[in-house]
């Protein structure tokens, strides 16, 4: 069993793989919302270092036409979860992670500025895998032991506070049985 720890806002014993793309949150310990993404580089193809170096800034735009496209881009996530349930942390929770972009969460703007971002990944045209919800289920649990502020109705995917402009984690991911695997760790 995934059995994970945070010690000064980092994953113990899971990959590190720091970004630069981070500043110190605004207020420090406003921590009260968690999103949920998914992302695959290039599109629809799932392995490979390239989100690593996509959200490190060290992508090369010559290993595919999308990366041309995406190279002036500066973002980040606190943690992937790749389609083995393996966790890569990029930025200290305790910091602010560049995922969120333009949103609003009940009136409250600049979502990154108070919440912590995970990517899955994924797309919007294949399920996600069991081993993923497994994990993401257990880093909720931890997330919200470590940062009792993120409650459930303050949970959210990337399309609730990005409406029109974001549609991840989209149409696959299936919120019913990630809460149900929450209450059940809970
Ligand atoms: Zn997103």
């Amino acid at each position: 069993m995934l059995d994970l720890t945070i010690q000064h806002g980092w994953l113990s014993q899971q990959k590190q793989c720091p970004s630069p793309h981070f500043d110190p949150r605004p207020v420090a310990g406003d921590i009260s919302l968690l999103v949920i993404h998914y992302i695959s580089l290039p599109p629809e193809e799932f392995g490979g270092d390239f989100i690593d170096r996509f959200f490190q800034g060290t992508l090369d735009p010559t290993r595919h036409p999308y990366f041309e496209e995406i190279k002036d881009l500066r973002v980040s996530a606190h943690c992937l979860i790749n389609r083995q349930g393996k966790i890569t942390q990029y930025v200290n929770f305790e910091d602010m992670a560049w995922h969120a972009g333009l949103s609003n969460f009940e009136g409250r703007e600049k979502c990154n500025e108070f919440s912590i971002g995970i990517e899955l990944e994924g797309s919007n045209n294949q399920p996600f895998t069991d081993a993923q919800y497994h994990t993401l289920a257990r880093l909720t649990h931890c997330l919200m032991a470590n940062y009792p502020q993120i409650t459930p109705n303050r949970i959210v995917g990337h399309s609730d506070i990005s409406p029109g402009r974001k549609i991840d984690p989209g149409q696959y991911f299936d919120w019913q049985r990630y809460r149900g695997m929450l209450s059940n760790l809970r």
